[in-house]
């Protein structure tokens, strides 16, 4: 059963903190299997990569067809449906231009003292993007991580996604096409990340890993942090709905299963100043459930973690919001500009009843790699930004450096660095020669 909460309930508290700490994914065991795992990838390289994936996607490979051939890649995508390709592309625009904006600039003044200073972006030079295949084909998942980094300027993207009995959806191999990425291999999971991270005579090594995959590929990338960069932790799904009394429930009970489909851990709540609403989404959902595709994934995550909360007015709702910092947030009231201007940590704000989530998924433009866990209380989604670093620059005159170098002086010697020091002293010291000669 869902939970039912009321802000107007003695026990609202316990109830709300209860579900605010609900853990909704379990890795015991996770972190010792993908140790080993990585470990048997830097000492055997291809050779385990082949192991592994006969053992763990059912496909016996060599280190020859590790990699999809041109020829491959070209037989799977003439399997593409005109509609379906139309449809990719539009995706694919409306995400490029959407990230295309996101670029950030290089800066450069100079001070009143004389030194110039600033930073300036590059990107990254191979990104290694994991695409999930385990249970689903993500062809949308290739755009949202290929074409960020493509419009970054990332120079080598490479896409690493599990053939589980040698099946692959066509689309994310198109998708891959679209956003201009031809080295692909066909494998996943932790020795997928491993094999980014450090290389094997296949595969050269990355910079960074982005995208999002199971618990094994989560700890995965846990582990190869700072050996290589990495996004985020991006866990099961959530969407928290903001409603007023005046929706249509069979909409956002949709809503709240687009959610509660992708993952028996995902979660969806409901919260809304009508009782009423309350009520009449609860039926909606189960009503729906049952003639879902997914009825058993759809049904445990709305079992295990759907929550409905009726609260006191839309303010309260935004308090609630705040706390729970969602990954999807959808606003259907009234004033969503309003509302949203309250709700300051969410991934991603749905506005007005006419914007729903899954819109988002695929089409809207906005990236759908996003912060779970609560984690957008201090982390964004994958953006440009992700395949980017920022350099300082500095260049000091003479009279700059005379400016404030001895200040440097003082502070190094207060440090007891005497190199650090010397190396501005002496720069000083050439200097008063000159204006003595
Ligand atoms: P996956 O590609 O992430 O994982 C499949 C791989 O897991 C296999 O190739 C195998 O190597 C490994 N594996 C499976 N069982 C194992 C075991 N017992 N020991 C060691 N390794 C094992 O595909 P998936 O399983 O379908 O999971 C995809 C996940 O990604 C889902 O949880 C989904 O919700 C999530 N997802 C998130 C987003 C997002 O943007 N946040 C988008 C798409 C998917």
């Amino acid at each position: 059963m869902p939970v039912f909460l009321n802000t107007s309930a003695a026990d609202f508290e316990q109830g709300f903190r209860a579900m605010l700490s609900a853990k909704r994914e379990d890795s015991s065991d996770v972190n010792d299997a993908v140790t080993a795992i990585i470990r048997d990838v830097r000492a055997r390289g291809d050779l385990a990569l082949c192991e592994l994936t006969a053992r763990f996607d059912r496909l016996q490979l060599t280190p020859a067809t590790l990699r999809f051939t041109p020829e491959e890649i070209a037989a799977e995508v003439a399997r593409v449906t005109p509609e379906d390709r139309a449809a990719l592309m539009l995706a694919a625009e409306r995400i490029r231009a959407y990230h295309a904006r996101q670029m950030p600039e290089d800066a450069s003044w100079t001070d009143p003292e004389g030194a110039t200073l600033g930073w300036r972006w590059s990107a990254v030079s191979a990104a290694g993007l994991y695409v999930p295949g385990g249970q689903a084909a993500y062809p949308s998942s290739v755009l949202m991580n290929a074409i960020p980094a493509r419009v970054a300027g990332v120079e080598r993207l490479v896409i690493c996604v599990p053939t589980p009995d040698g099946i692959i959806n066509p689309l994310v191999l198109l998708a891959a096409q679209l956003s201009g990425v031809d080295e692909i291999y066909r494998i996943g999971g932790a020795q997928a990340v491993a094999a980014m991270a450090y290389g094997t005579d296949t595969i050269a090594p990355v910079d960074k890993i982005t995208g999002p995959g199971n618990a094994y590929v989560a700890a995965a990338k846990r582990q190869v942090f700072g050996r290589v960069g990495i996004d985020m932790i991006a866990g099961p799904s959530e969407v928290l709905v903001i409603a007023d009394g005046d929706q249509n429930p069979d909409w956002l009970a949709w809503d709240l299963l687009a959610q509660a489909e992708h993952d028996a851990d995902a979660q969806s709540i409901l919260i809304t100043t009508d009782p009423a609403m309350a009520q009449a989404v609860a039926a909606a959902v189960d009503r729906i459930i049952p003639t879902l595709d997914r009825a058993a994934i759809a049904g445990a995550s709305w079992r295990d973690y759907g929550t409905l909360i009726v609260v006191r007015d839309l303010a309260e709702a935004a308090a609630l919001s705040n706390r729970i910092a969602p990954e999807h947030l959808e606003l259907c009231v009234d004033d969503p500009e309003g509302l949203a201007a309250q709700c300051i940590h969410a991934g991603a704000i749905f506005l007005g009843a006419h914007t729903p989530e899954a819109v988002g998924d695929y089409v809207s433009g906005p990236n759908h790699v996003l912060p779970t866990a609560r984690s957008a209380r201090f982390s964004s989604g994958l953006s440009v930004m992700d395949f980017v670093k920022r350099t300082t620059m500095a260049r000091l005159t003479p009279g700059a450096l005379a400016a404030i170098g001895p200040a440097a002086v003082r502070l190094a010697a207060s440090e007891g660095l005497q190199a650090h020091g010397a190396s501005v002293q002496a720069r000083l010291g050439t200097l008063n020669e000159r204006l003595t000669e």
